[in-house]
């Protein structure tokens, strides 16, 4: 088992339902910590430089626009396998698809709205985190 760190964002769906505390919950009793967390309304710029990847997809505009139309709450969390662990919570992007029990199976509305973000590999993860953490801002647990 690797300790690894992730980044996680609840989406401005999810903040909105107010089921950040829910959300949290979740990772805690998955025995994932969090060592880094802020609230944040993206700025156009911000959240397109964060989904720099998918510029060249359909959705790109959608999916931006929807990451600045409120608040999010981005964390950084810390645990054994956390990049796995965390995409588990989750379930699948679409929430149609997504596994009972997991997050966007229980609040995400469309794949749009699908209430989290999360890191899909130890690369990715350590480019989102810098995107939005200074490591002093960042506390191992
Ligand atoms: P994730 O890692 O599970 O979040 O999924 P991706 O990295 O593939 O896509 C990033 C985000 O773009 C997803 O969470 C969705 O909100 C959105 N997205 C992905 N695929 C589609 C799609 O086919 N249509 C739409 N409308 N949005 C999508
Ligand atoms: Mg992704």
């Amino acid at each position: 088992m690797a300790l690894e760190r992730t980044l996680s964002i609840v989406k401005p769906d999810a903040v909105a339902k107010n089921v950040v505390g829910e959300i949290y919950s979740r990772f805690e009793k998955a025995g994932l910590k969090i060592a880094a967390a802020k609230m944040k309304h993206l700025s156009r710029k911000e959240a397109e430089g964060f989904y720099a990847v998918h510029r060249e997809r359909p959705f790109f505009n959608a999916l931006v626009e929807f990451m600045c139309s409120g608040p999010v709450m981005i964390q950084v969390l810390e645990g054994d396998n956390a990049i796995a662990k965390n995409r588990e919570l989750m379930g699948a992007t679409n929430p149609k698809d997504a596994a009972p029990g997991t997050i966007r199976a229980d609040f995400a509305d469309s794949i749009d709205a699908n209430a989290v973000h999360g890191s899909d590999a130890a690369e990715t993860a350590a480019v989102e985190i810098a995107y939005f953490f200074p490591s002093t801002e960042v506390y191992a647990r």
